[in-house]
């Protein structure tokens, strides 16, 4: 069983590019040259240097003592929330920002949601002195005002997308529409694992630099490359792919993914799609996706913006189907709970994406021996509003 895309794009039965043809020269474009462009030495010297330098790589493994000792595991933490920018989403688009540029394009276009994935792109066209649009949904705009000013003062234009529920969704098809008239010069940089082939394996691959920094880390603490878990939360699965993907055939090596349960399951308000999402297309690609019986995509909910997505990437359909890796969904109650838990043993304030994944620690036993690797996402400053409310601070 093979865990990589393959040369029609697809894990599995999941995958390929489901695109109107109007698009189909665009994502060719990028299909044809991804490859060449990231395998050339050019291209790695200055995205491994602009890793180290800008994004301030490698992010350290952290042994976490009290949390270990806690739970009578070894615990390390993969401390994505040091990065520049304060999360995982910046790996990817330094990468596609270089991606462009050797494509010959002088202007990118974004989608996002919470507005996390907007940020890093913004920062990165700052970076490069390229022009950067993002469309966000008016509703998101209004609840997730500091990302927008951030992305403003980054010199980005924020187009809100006034259609459907105006929210994420809405402002992918936006975005979609951009690139359909704007062939040449765009470029689109997708935020996750997402979207149809090459997207998901070139995010995948930007990524998993995470998982070729652990297996380093972890031979000079541990003495031994693999750990006996991985744990990383999904919201698309961008973070969870770059943090398994050295590790994907290494079936000795335990792979736990962890969704938003959002207000439980069975409530209504949830965004756990492996257990209750069905094949079917979204963006461009066939995965697992929350939809009515008709087919028409389910709102999803978590009180994390950045785990609130009714699909998951199709590699991440793939390891569920397969049980490669094992799917964990996690409420917001047991989130909070978790991050603030952190905070208290470790001095660490996660956003709330990663205190989903640490949420495991209370919902499934590791043994005493058992070397953990947690991937921690991000930082919490971004969610502070959100503890603040729900924890009456
Ligand atoms: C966006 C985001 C996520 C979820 O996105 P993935 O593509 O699943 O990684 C997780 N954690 C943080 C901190 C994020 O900003």
């Amino acid at each position: 069983m093979s865990y990589f895309v393959d040369e029609n794009g697809y894990y599995g039965k999941f995958g390929g590019a489901f695109i109107p043809e109007m698009l189909y020269p665009n994502v060719e474009e990028l299909r044809v040259n991804y490859l060449k462009i990231m395998e050339s030495d050019s291209f790695q010297k200055e995205f491994k240097s602009l890793l180290k330098d800008y994004v301030g790589r490698p992010t350290p493994l952290y042994f976490a003592k009290r949390l270990s000792d806690k739970y009578n595991t070894k615990i390390y933490l993969k401390r994505e929330d040091l990065c520049h920018t304060g999360a995982h989403k910046v790996n990817n688009t330094i990468g596609q920002i270089l991606m462009a540029k050797r494509l010959g394009k002088k202007r990118i276009i974004a989608e996002t949601g919470a507005g996390q994935h907007g940020v890093a792109t913004a920062t990165v066209c700052a970076l490069m002195g390229m022009e950067c649009i993002v469309y966000m949904g008016e509703i998101d705009i209004a609840r997730q005002a500091p990302n927008v000013a951030r992305m403003k003062m980054l010199g980005a234009t924020v187009i809100p997308a006034l259609s459907g529920s105006k929210t994420l969704k809405d402002a992918t098809n936006e975005a979609i529409r951009d690139w359909i008239n704007n062939p040449v010069d765009t470029h689109y940089i997708i935020g996750s694992v997402v979207g149809p082939h090459p997207y998901p394996d070139m995010v995948a691959r930007f990524q998993s630099i995470i998982s070729e920094e652990i297996k380093k880390q972890l031979t000079e603490k541990e003495g031994k490359e693999n750990p006996d878990y991985v744990i990383a939360c999904v919201g698309g699965g961008s973070n969870a792919a770059g943090a398994f993907y050295h590790y994907l055939a290494e079936e000795n090596v335990g792979l736990i993914a962890v969704e938003a349960a959002g207000l439980g399951i069975d409530s209504g308000e949830s965004a756990a799609t492996s257990v209750l999402g069905n094949e079917g297309i979204i963006h461009g690609s066939k995965t697992l996706l929350m939809q009515t019986k008709d087919g028409q995509i389910t709102e999803p909910y978590s009180i994390s913006a950045g785990l609130d997505y009714p699909g998951v990437g199709p590699l991440h359909a793939h390891l569920s189907e397969s049980k490669r890796a094992e799917f964990i969904s996690v409420t917001d109650d047991e989130a909070m709970k978790a991050g603030i838990e952190l905070c208290e043993f470790e001095g660490i304030i996660p956003a709330i994406e990663s205190s989903h994944a640490l949420a495991v620690f209370n919902t499934k036993k590791f043994k005493k021996t058992d070397v953990v690797v947690l991937n921690l996402s991000g930082r919490g400053d971004k969610d502070l509003n959100t503890y603040i409310n729900y924890f009456k601070l």
